[in-house]
């Protein structure tokens, strides 16, 4: 691959770091510990009815996908930047979830048209328990594939080994608990900041795989629709990882125009899972 389109790839990430941080970093563990969502109050309108209504029609779910029969390959040592297939397959990524809504609507975009995704979460937003139950079901059968982002979204380059280790070791137990998957070996490091040193802290603990990416709809912070759908023409190519972001509403306007992007390119959307072997 050429070095400059990576670069660019990497500028495109790298202008649009505006990410809010989490307010519950690993070192607030214990004071955050009891933090708990806001129970919804419910409006007196809403209490049960004394005339019997009949009882709610649940749709029942689309069945879900069969995996994409892709020829899988030995998982790499080191850093993923792409995927070494030649089957025009596309490894769609996205991170964060800082927008608890985002959240529910690309687990929905999934659920409802079977799109295959990679989500590198920060279980500090409360997004990834407000919608676990809708996740559950898409993760277990392999269709929403999950890996660790820290669990704060923290620089591991300006991180202390033993804090590298904890802002992955929390965020993996919390998938693990909430998920019951294990994320091992693939992790996102934020903003795409790594080096040897943060590497090997991640690898002490199992997480051998930094997934980088080749292309990024660079919704991080706020984009227009445009802007994302004109990036999205720009990556969606043959074996690259693309990075979007669970973050601001714009991208959920699109999925439909993404995802017959997907098509007419006759591209087939992967988790890693799908392509690596372990
Ligand atoms: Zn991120």
């Amino acid at each position: 691959m050429e070095r400059r389109t990576f670069m660019s790839a990497v500028v495109v990430a790298g202008a649009s770091l505006g990410l809010a941080a989490c307010a519950d970093p690993v070192r607030g563990a214990a004071k955050a510990a009891g933090m708990a969502a806001p129970s919804p109050s419910v409006p007196p309108s809403a209490a049960p009815s004394p005339s019997p209504s009949p009882p709610p029609v649940t749709p029942s779910p689309p069945p879900a996908p069969a995996p994409p029969t892709v020829t899988k390959v030995r998982l790499p040592p080191g850093v993923l930047t792409g995927l070494p297939t030649t089957e025009p397959v596309l490894a769609w990524t996205v991170d964060d979830g800082s927008d608890s809504e985002v959240v529910r609507l690309y687990a929905d975009f999934a659920r409802t048209s079977g799109t295959r995704l990679t989500f590198f979460l920060n279980g500090c937003y409360p997004g990834w328990t407000d919608h676990a139950e809708l996740l559950k079901p898409l993760v277990a059968s392999g269709q929403v594939q999950l890996g660790n982002h820290t669990w704060s979204h923290a620089d591991l380059t300006r991180l202390g080994d033993a804090d590298i280790v904890a802002e992955l070791q929390r965020n993996h137990d919390f998938i693990v608990s909430t998920f019951g998957v294990d994320p091992r070996p693939y992790y996102r490091p934020p903003y795409g900041y790594r080096n040897a040193r943060t590497d090997a802290a991640a690898a002490s603990i199992g997480y051998t795989s930094p997934v980088m990416w080749y292309g990024s709809l660079a919704d991080s912070g706020l984009r227009t629709d445009q802007e994302i759908l004109d990036l999205a023409h720009q990556w969606f190519l043959p074996a690259h990882i693309v990075i979007g972001h669970l973050n601001h509403l714009p991208v959920t306007r699109v999925f439909p125009q993404l995802r017959q992007l997907v098509a007419d390119r006759g591209l087939t959307a992967v988790t890693l899972d799908d392509v690596f072997s372990r």
